[in-house]
């Protein structure tokens, strides 16, 4: 049968376009090739350009308006207002992020950066998944994928990092919270990059639930650690996997099976977020998922949302950097979310993450 899903877009987020190198810092230009070589030995750094690019978002449009899904509604975001940004950012930080508009330069040197239209970009991002969320609360639809660029999850409530400006799914989590009334939230961030900056918000939080699925440190960011399980009241709501690199499908399906299932079990949410990064498609070159696996794990999440909280599930884009994994993996998904069958799911003959996610599962067996 087929679903409405709202899929949110607005060609305002390709005006975000930061340049490869910052000719005013030779040293962080040396830091990121150290970085880079590190992660991604055989990329050329001499064809290097930003990798955080407007392709990656054309190439999903482009293969869901190649290939369009019945059910899917298209929709433009409202940019996210200064309250709703002080929500999960500080003031300081909004002034910072606004003051910026119109120029060019790096924020870290991690190579996050701007261009002079990324200012407006990033609150259209962090506005998508308010947006959603309005238009699923509204009883409109119970699922939606918000296409956005920058991306969101490394970015702090005070500084930006990882090519993130705004927390975009840590705005929309908010709002659920402080404006719409929801009592409980559990996001699963599937990223293969740990959500340092979803972290670093909710770590005091008991009512939302953070499951972050990542390869392990020293993997950019290094952190997310099994042992970082939140603080004070928050402690026991921040669910981190390490995983080694080369994880596949059949690790994520088992993660999902064996934590992510019964920890919401347990939680009860009255929404699902995800952080949708698709660099764990093996096109990414560090783990070996494709798009048959995002596409069994978007089906098991729709199980559980319409299980535990009437159906409402909110997807929202991270990283992926590669044009064609991100286009596959997004349809792949979005099909799923429409109400279709995931169909075949590829799996590995010897999937290295699955040994971790078992650890990961022992683990938490006690509390779930
Ligand atoms: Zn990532």
């Amino acid at each position: 049968m087929t679903t409405t899903v709202l899929v949110y877009y607005d060609m305002g987020m390709l005006g975000h376009n930061p340049h490869g190198w910052d000719p005013s810092h030779p040293d962080w230009t040396d830091a990121v090739k150290a970085m880079i070589g590190l992660q991604y030995p055989n990329s050329n750094l001499e064809t290097y350009s930003h990798p955080e690019r407007p392709d990656r978002v054309t190439a999903i449009v482009d293969r869901l308006l190649l290939e369009p899904i019945e059910g899917v509604r298209w929709l433009l975001p409202t940019a996210a207002s200064t309250t709703q940004l002080k929500q999960v950012h500080d003031a300081d930080y909004v002034a910072y992020i606004e003051s910026l508009e119109g120029q060019s330069c790096w924020l870290a040197e991690d190579t996050t950066a701007v261009s002079p239209e990324s200012v407006a970009a990033a609150r259209l991002a962090a506005g998508s998944g308010i947006s959603a969320l309005e238009a699923i609360t509204a009883g409109e639809a119970q699922r939606a994928f918000c296409i956005v660029r920058p991306p969101g999850h490394h970015a702090h409530h005070h500084r930006a990092s990882g090519f993130c400006l705004y927390n975009n799914l840590a705005v929309t989590a908010a709002h659920a919270r402080h404006v719409l009334g929801y009592q409980r939230v559990m996001i699963w961030d599937w990223d293969m990059h740990h959500g340092n900056g979803t972290q670093s918000i909710f770590y005091h939080d008991p009512a939302v639930l953070v499951v972050d699925s990542h390869c392990a440190a020293p993997f950019y960011p290094g952190t997310g650690l099994q042992a970082e399980t939140g603080d004070r009241a928050g402690i026991g709501y921040q669910l981190n996997v390490p995983l080694p690199l080369g994880s596949g499908n059949g690790a994520l399906l088992d993660l999902f099976e064996g934590l992510v299932k019964p920890a919401a079990r347990a939680f009860l949410p009255d929404l699902l977020l995800i952080s949708s990064g698709f660099d764990c498609h093996y096109l990414d070159m560090t783990c070996s998922m494709d798009e048959t696996g995002f596409a069994a794990l978007t089906q098991g999440m729709c199980a559980l949302a319409d299980e535990l909280c009437e159906g409402r599930l909110v997807m929202l884009l991270e990283g992926g950097y590669n044009a064609e994994a991100l286009a596959a993996s997004a349809h792949a998904v979005i099909k799923v979310l429409a109400g279709n069958s995931p169909g075949p799911l590829n799996i590995l003959p010897e999937d290295p993450g699955c040994v971790a996610v078992a650890e990961a599962v022992r683990h938490w067996s006690g509390r779930f």
